[in-house]
């Protein structure tokens, strides 16, 4: 497929060594990538092969520089190469990269977790978000004895069987919500409804509560977009699932440490049994966990029957990078600023989609944001789903070529870190302006 600014555009989008660099990935990984975001299925085009990456910006291999809203999908929020985050992980590495045997490095990232986030009594680090509700999931149906799992159509869990269902974000773009290689046999046990839905819940309650194991949700959602919750749904999940016995699973590894430092549960005042964290909580490193409380946490191999393992879960290079990136965000909270940051980016791009005439909505939490090229407020995936992605696709390549790297997914929510300034902002929205007209 050709991007409709490969076509039209003054200068190429991707560079020429973009250009063989993606040749070259292309024969020897599947769709020349190792996630398949990344190879820009629903933007077209050829993805852009980056050198380096510093504070806000990205460096691509062509030697154009970017303003980032992508942060590596979410675990940035310093921003890229902050010193100190570097200098834990070089210190750590000079002391060898992996043991297979305890260290007190994780027990004080594990106190960080569980200081930080409401319901984590006890914690378990994996290595990645799909670990991290992979295990969420085995323990909540090991400690409730029950096979059903509730999710959201829209909300992604990570690459699990199971939750692989009406997935949103990569899976949505390409058009394929159930992979093949997922078996009815894993799926069956899944009850997909939509966000929001409240008397969708109760009914889905009313009819097999007894059996539902858990209910996993994302308690702001980034991969249908950014889609905020109403109280009334978080507290229908709450309540619903107490009254039942379900365990409810807040999957925060993209809000975690991000719409606040507690995540959404400190934002809204609600406390799932179970929580999942990956991205910020390993600062760029691969990393992610899952706690809750004691009681339920005790169910896991060696204190409980419920197997999870790990060779390298606990990677003293990832523990280092984690823990120091929750102690800068703990020492210096960048969470107002960042709201500040995100006001102006969605007025300044609410206005600039108005001016340019274009049917859109922005919604936002904290430095996580969408513009939806959709007239209606977006509240689930349905909604969602009638946005206009072919606008979407050359917004995304015009902004490229003005320096500007937005997630390639109407369906992706964009970050930003605490080293973006207003002057950043001012700069997106003037080129946001610039190709909105143009669209
Ligand atoms: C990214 C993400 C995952 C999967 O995490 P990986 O580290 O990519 O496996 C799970 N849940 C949510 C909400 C995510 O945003």
């Amino acid at each position: 497929m050709n991007s409709p600014a490969n076509s039209s555009a003054a200068r190429p989008a991707a560079g020429p060594k973009s250009v063989a660099a993606f040749q070259r990935a292309s024969a020897l990984m599947p769709g020349g990538v190792n996630s398949p975001a990344r190879a820009f299925g629903a933007v077209g085009g050829t993805p852009l092969f980056i050198e380096r990456a510093e504070g806000p910006y990205l460096y691509d291999i062509d030697g154009n520089r970017y303003i980032d809203y992508i942060g590596s999908w979410g675990p940035m929020i310093l921003g890229h190469a902050h010193p100190e985050v570097i200098s834990a992980i070089t210190e750590a590495a000079a002391k060898g990269t992996s043991y297979g045997a305890p260290t007190e490095a994780e027990s004080r990232l594990a106190e960080q977790i569980i200081e930080a986030v409401p319901s984590i009594e006890k914690v378990r680090l994996v290595n990645s978000g799909t670990e991290a509700t992979m295990s969420a999931l085995r323990v909540a149906r090991g400690a409730t004895g029950r096979k059903k799992v509730i999710k959201f159509a829209g909300n992604y869990h990570g690459h699990v069987d199971s939750l692989l269902v009406a997935a949103g974000s990569a899976a949505a773009t390409l058009g394929a919500p159930d992979s093949p290689g997922v078996t009815p046999g894993a799926a069956e046990d899944t009850l997909v409804l939509s966000y929001n839905d409240v008397p969708g819940l109760q009914n889905a309650f009313d009819q097999h509560g007894d059996d539902i194991a858990a209910l996993i949700l994302e308690p702001v959602v980034g991969n249908m977009g950014c889609v905020l919750p109403t109280m009334e749904f978080l507290n229908a999940a709450r309540d619903l699932t107490t009254k039942h016995g379900s365990i409810l699973i807040f999957d925060e590894v993209m809000t975690g440490f991000r719409v606040a430092y507690g995540g959404a549960q400190e934002r809204f005042g609600v406390t799932p049994d179970m929580t999942t964290l990956g991205k910020i909580v390993g600062g760029g490193m691969p990393l992610g966990a899952y706690g809750g409380r004691a009681e339920i946490m005790n169910q896991v191999l060696p204190t409980g029957k419920v197997f999870q393992a790990g060779t390298l879960s606990g990677n003293p290079v990832a523990v280092a990078a984690g823990s120091a990136t929750l102690r800068l965000l703990k020492e210096n909270p960048p969470y107002e600023q960042l709201e500040r940051l995100a006001d102006r980016l969605a007025d300044g791009l609410d206005r600039a989609a108005t001016s340019a005439g274009m049917a859109h909505t922005v919604a936002k939490a904290g430095a996580m944001l969408t513009l939806f090229f959709n007239p209606e407020p977006v509240d689930c995936w349905d909604v969602a789903d009638r946005c206009d992605r072919e606008a979407f696709g050359r917004y995304f390549w015009g902004l490229i070529n003005e320096g500007i790297y937005m997630p390639c997914s109407q369906f992706e929510a964009l970050f930003f870190s605490q080293q973006h300034t207003e002057a950043m902002i001012d700069e997106t929205i003037a080129a946001a302006e610039k190709v909105l007209k143009s669209l």
